[in-house]
């Protein structure tokens, strides 16, 4: 830090304020996690200077013998980690890892003329039929996700986003009355719309995902089965997800982030089947910018991690974290989304107990040293911006090995803050979705406690 403050002291003292604010605060969003030493070390090095595009002993640039070395040892390890055929750990990020996929499961699946023998040369020799048959590859599929109100992620279809522009797009909600994926309502709107794609996985979901009944619905219409693990990946690779929970397993493409539940660096992966091994390979650079080998490296480490023993019992303490804190909630009066959780995510409703949008209930929360992010409901009143719900997650706070009374104090101090907070009044008198007054004294006494644990 001494030496990156010697040119740039703000960003020297934004780093220090950062570890400091992580330290006394409580990290309950529920897609970060703290990295070790050797993960974080690993990302901060030469490798971050050299240009490495296209893939393992194949590659657009000369003296990429190292980068090869740590490429390969992150893909071997994430192969045997999760039993995967083929592992692509290039992708920068969790929507990198999800182009990627998409852009090889359409490379893969859709058929498109083959231009060279009809003697293409360059664009301008494509004839109309040619473009159309080409327009026909991307823009004409379908895919089906789950909804972002019922816990699916913006790269699963969401409309504006560029996956809902890519494809004609329909997504599964969940239950109105469970809250819970029901698989026979999923496997009618699979068989009536047949999409190409049909993506498992989620973000704010807070159950368990049957994939084997998901790769059966799937295999009915012939579509491909995607699985976007980047939320549970920790838990998959703790071997607590297993047997028909286990995506790898079922899924013939399987993609991730590194850095949420698995406690790596931020970035993606993709775990594919044999198949789609060589379409996978070329993600850059038809999708990607040139590899960051630094990152690679880092993913190899956290990977490493991973395979030891002490990882099973971390993904285990993870969700029995998040059952003590659902509980420590629902005994105090809270209500959950689906009633509980059997994952690493608690879902609370702060709208029926507490009167608060999720806006407010973030707001308060972090006055009071509480870090969680605001997060829709299914059919939620209060819309995506102030929404009426909290997504809390449990592998953070585990990492810093939080047990079952410490969450049980965490789910007490929440309560505590909410019960607090009310809302305020506009200008005009109504009452605000975003202004909240707090007890006086109460977040500088929550604060001081959340330093103290
Ligand atoms: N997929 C899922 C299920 C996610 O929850 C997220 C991020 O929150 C992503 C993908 C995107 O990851 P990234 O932010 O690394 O692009």
């Amino acid at each position: 830090l001494n030496v990156i403050g010697a040119t740039e002291p703000t960003v020297a003292q934004a780093i220090r304020q950062e570890l400091a604010d992580q330290r006394t605060s409580l990290k309950l969003i529920a897609s970060e996690n703290y990295a070790s030493l050797a993960t974080l070390l690993s990302m901060g090095n030469w490798f971050s200077d050299k240009y490495a595009e296209g893939t393992i002993g194949h590659r657009f640039y000369a003296g990429c013998q190292n980068v090869d070395t740590v490429e390969a040892e992150a893909a071997r390890n994430a192969e045997e980690l999760f039993g995967a055929d083929h592992a692509y750990v290039q992708p920068h990020s969790g929507i990198d890892a999800n182009l990627v996929a998409y852009w090889t499961i359409l490379t893969h699946r859709v058929e498109t003329p083959d231009l060279e023998a009809k003697g293409v040369r360059s664009v301008n020799d494509l004839s109309e039929d040619d473009w159309e048959t080409l327009r026909h590859q991307f823009g004409d599929q379908r895919m089906m996700g789950m909804s972002l109100d019922a816990g699916g992620h913006l790269t699963h279809g969401f409309r504006p986003n560029i996956s809902g522009r890519m494809f004609h797009q329909h997504s599964y909600g969940t239950d109105p009355t469970t809250g819970l994926i029901d698989y026979d309502v999923m496997r009618a709107q699979v068989r009536e719309f047949k999409p190409l794609i049909l993506v498992g996985g989620y973000s704010a979901y807070p159950r368990r995902v049957n994939f084997a009944k998901m790769r059966e619905i799937a295999d009915e219409v012939g579509a491909t089965l995607m699985v976007d693990m980047a939320h549970f990946a920790g838990l998959v690779a703790g071997k607590l997800f297993t047997g028909d929970e286990d995506p790898v397993a079922h899924a013939q493409v399987v993609t991730t982030t590194t850095h949420k539940s698995l406690r790596g660096p931020r970035g993606g992966m993709v775990l594919v089947e044999h198949e789609f091994a060589d379409d996978v390979d070329r993600g850059c650079p038809m999708v990607l910018g040139g590899p960051l080998a630094n990152m690679m490296a880092a993913k190899a480490v956290a990977l490493a991690e991973a395979k030891q023993p002490s990882f099973r019992e971390y993904a285990r303490n993870v969700a029995g974290n998040a059952k003590t804190l659902a509980e420590g909630l629902m005994k105090r009066g809270a209500t959950l989304v689906t009633g509980g959780t059997d994952n690493h995510i608690v879902l609370l409703d702060v709208g029926s107990n507490f009167g608060l949008t999720g806006r407010q209930a973030e707001s308060a929360l972090i006055e009071a040293g509480i870090v969680t992010n605001r997060n829709s409901i299914p059919a939620d009143p209060n819309g995506s911006w102030y929404t009426s719900g909290i997504r809390l997650g449990t592998p953070a706070l585990t990492s810093r090995g939080f047990g079952t009374d410490e969450f049980d104090r965490v789910a007490s101090l929440i309560c505590e803050v909410l019960s607090g907070t009310s809302v305020a009044t506009t200008a005009k008198g109504t009452p605000s979705k975003a202004k909240y007054t707090i007890t006086d004294g109460l977040a500088a006494r929550v604060h001081a406690e959340t330093e103290e644990l």
